[in-house]
C-alpha cells in the first residue's frame, strides 16, 4: 500500500457501514483509521434498531401479562417502571458500544473520537487540528431525523430523544406514518400513553402491501391509537404547565404532553468538506455513488444511509463489506444486490415483507396469482385476543415464481427471514406446496396457501 499517505483508508463515521468497512479493510491488510464524533455503533446500535427492539420487547409484556390470565396465571400488583427499562436498555447500549470499539481495536483500526472534515485532496482535518492523509476516504456518516419547518418545532422531540425520556407521556402526538411512527406508537400505547399519529398523506407505511397496512391500521385503532390523516403542523406552542398546544391543518388545536416527529431522515453531509474536493450530492442531499459505492471522486466512497439507497442497517453492512473486499481484498470488485431486500416494521403486531407488493406485481408482471391466509393465531384464540394475522403470497402466473411475500402477525419478522431466502432464490409456489408443514405453527400457513 502507498506509504505516502498516513493511512490506506480513512472512514468518517463509525456506524454499521463504517465499522464493517473499516474492520474488513484492516483484516485485508490496510492501515485504517476511523473518526466518530458521537458514539461508536451509529444510529442502529446507539439510538435506533437495537434499543428500539428492546423497548418493543418491554412493551410486549403489557399484552402478554394480560393474555396470561386465560392460560391460568394470576398476576397481582403488576406495574411498569419506565426508568428501570430505559436505564437497562441504555446500559446494554453502552455494552454494545464497547464491543464495537473493541472490534475496531482488535483489528488495529485507529479510532479518533472527534469530527473529521475533508480539507483537500486525500486530506482530512480533525477538530483537534490534526491533519491526516489517506489513500481512500469512506464516508459513512448516516442520516438524522428530518424535522419539518413550522413555528414551535423547537419543542418537538425525535426518536433520538425518545429513548431518554424522564417519564412516559400521558398524551403523545407522533407525526409521520412510517416505520418509526408506527413502531413507537405501539411502544407508547403499551406503556399507557394516549397515542395520536398524524400523517401528511392518507396512508401509513407507504411502500408496504396495502392489505397488511390496512390490517395494522385496524388493529392499531382497536388498541386505541388515534390516526389523523392529511394533517400537517401549523404550529406548536408551549403552555405554562409545560404541555404543548398543537394546531394541525384542518383541526382544532389540541394539547399533548410530548410531540415526536418521525417524518423521514436526511443524509448527514453538512460540514464534511465535500465541496473542497467536489464530491457530488443529489437532490435529497445524498452522496451520489455508483453500484460499487464510489463517488465522482475516484478515491472517495460512501456507504449506508448517507447515500440514501436503502436506509436499512443490514444493507449498509453489506455495502461496507463489498467496498472493503473490492478495494482492499484483491477480489474482482462486486456490487451489493439491492433487489428483493426483506424488511420488517416492529409495530404491534409486526409486519414483514419481501419482494413486490400486489400493486407492483400487477403493474410490472401482468398476470399474477394472489394467495391469502387470514387467521387468528392459536394463542390469540385462547387468550381471547381478537387480533387476526394476515399472510399474503404474490406469484407470477407465467412461471409460478413467488415474487412477493407479506405478513402481519406475531413473530412475522422471524418467520420472514427464513422465507425470504426462498423468495430470493426464486422458488415457486409448487416448491412451498411440496414442503411439509410444521404443525401447529403460524408459519405453516406459508406452505398451506390454497
Ligand atoms: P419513513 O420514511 O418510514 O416515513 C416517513 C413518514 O413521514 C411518511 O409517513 C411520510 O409521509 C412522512 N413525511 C415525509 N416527509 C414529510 C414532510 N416533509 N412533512 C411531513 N411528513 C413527512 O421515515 P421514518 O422517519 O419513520 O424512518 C426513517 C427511515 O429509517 C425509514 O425509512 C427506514 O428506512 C429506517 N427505519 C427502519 C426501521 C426498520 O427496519 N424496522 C425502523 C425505523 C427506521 P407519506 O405517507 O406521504 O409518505
Amino acid at each position: 500500500m502507498a506509504d505516502e499517505f498516513d493511512y490506506d483508508l480513512f472512514t468518517i463515521g463509525a456506524g454499521s457501514g463504517g465499522v464493517r468497512a473499516s474492520r474488513v479493510a484492516a483484516a485485508h491488510g490496510a492501515r485504517v483509521a476511523v473518526a466518530e464524533e458521537y458514539r461508536v455503533g451509529g444510529t442502529c446500535v446507539i439510538r435506533g434498531c437495537v434499543p428500539k427492539k428492546m423497548l418493543v420487547y418491554g412493551a410486549h409484556f403489557a399484552e402478554d401479562l394480560e393474555d396470561a390470565k386465560q392460560f391460568g396465571w394470576t398476576i397481582e400488583g403488576k406495574s411498569f417502571d419506565w426508568v428501570k427499562l430505559r436505564d437497562s436498555v441504555q446500559a446494554d447500549v453502552s455494552r454494545l458500544e464497547g464491543l464495537y470499539g473493541q472490534t475496531l481495536s482488535n483489528h488495529n483500526v485507529t479510532v479518533y473520537d472527534e469530527r473529521a472534515t475533508i480539507t483537500g485532496d486525500h486530506q482530512i482535518t480533525l477538530t483537534s487540528g490534526k491533519v491526516i492523509t489517506a489513500k481512500y476516504i469512506l464516508i459513512a456518516t448516516g442520516a438524522r431525523p428530518m424535522v419539518p419547518d413550522f413555528p414551535g418545532n423547537e419543542h418537538v422531540i425525535t426518536s433520538n430523544e425518545a429513548f431518554h425520556l424522564d417519564a412516559i407521556p400521558r398524551r403523545i402526538l407522533i407525526a409521520g406514518g412510517g416505520y418509526i411512527a408506527n413502531e413507537f406508537a405501539g411502544i407508547f400505547n403499551a406503556f399507557g400513553s394516549k397515542v395520536t399519529i398524524a400523517n401528511r398523506s392518507e396512508t401509513i407505511l407507504r411502500g408496504y402491501d396495502e392489505s397488511v397496512r390496512d390490517r395494522l391500521l385496524q388493529i392499531s385503532l382497536t388498541k386505541g391509537i388515534e390516526f389523523c390523516f392529511h394533517s400537517e403542523f401549523e404550529s406548536v406552542e408551549k403552555q405554562d404547565d409545560g404541555s404543548l398546544l398543537v394546531k394541525l391543518t384542518g383541526q382544532d388545536a389540541r394539547v399533548f404532553d410530548t410531540v415526536m416527529v418521525a417524518t423521514g431522515r436526511v443524509p448527514n453531509i453538512e460540514g464534511l468538506g465535500l465541496e473542497s474536493i467536489g464530491v457530488a450530492t443529489g437532490r435529497r442531499g445524498e452522496i451520489v455513488v455508483d453500484a460499487f459505492s464510489r463517488t465522482n471522486v475516484d478515491y472517495v466512497y460512501a456507504v449506508g444511509d448517507v447515500t440514501d439507497r436503502v436506509q436499512l442497517t443490514p444493507v449498509a453492512i453489506r455495502e461496507g463489506q463489498a467496498f472493503a473486499d473490492s478495494v482492499f481484498g484483491g477480489v474482482e470488485p462486486y456490487a451489493v444486490d439491492h433487489s428483493c431486500v426483506p424488511s420488517a416494521v416492529f409495530s404491534h403486531p409486526p409486519i414483514a415483507a419481501v419482494g413486490m407488493t400486489e400493486g407492483e406485481a400487477r403493474d410490472t408482471l401482468g398476470t399474477i396469482k394472489v394467495y391469502h391466509a387470514d387467521f387468528r393465531p392459536m394463542k390469540n384464540v385462547l387468550s381471547g385476543r381478537n387480533e387476526r394475522s394476515l399472510y399474503k403470497m404474490i406469484v407470477d402466473a407465467a412461471n409460478d415464481r413467488i415474487v412477493g411475500l407479506h405478513m402481519i402477525g406475531p413473530e412475522a419478522p422471524e418467520i420472514m427471514q427464513a422465507a425470504a431466502v426462498a423468495v430470493k432464490a426464486g422458488l415457486t409456489k409448487a416448491d412451498f406446496d411440496a414442503t411439509v408443514a410444521i404443525h401447529p405453527t403460524m408459519a405453516e400457513e406459508l406452505v398451506l396457501f390454497k
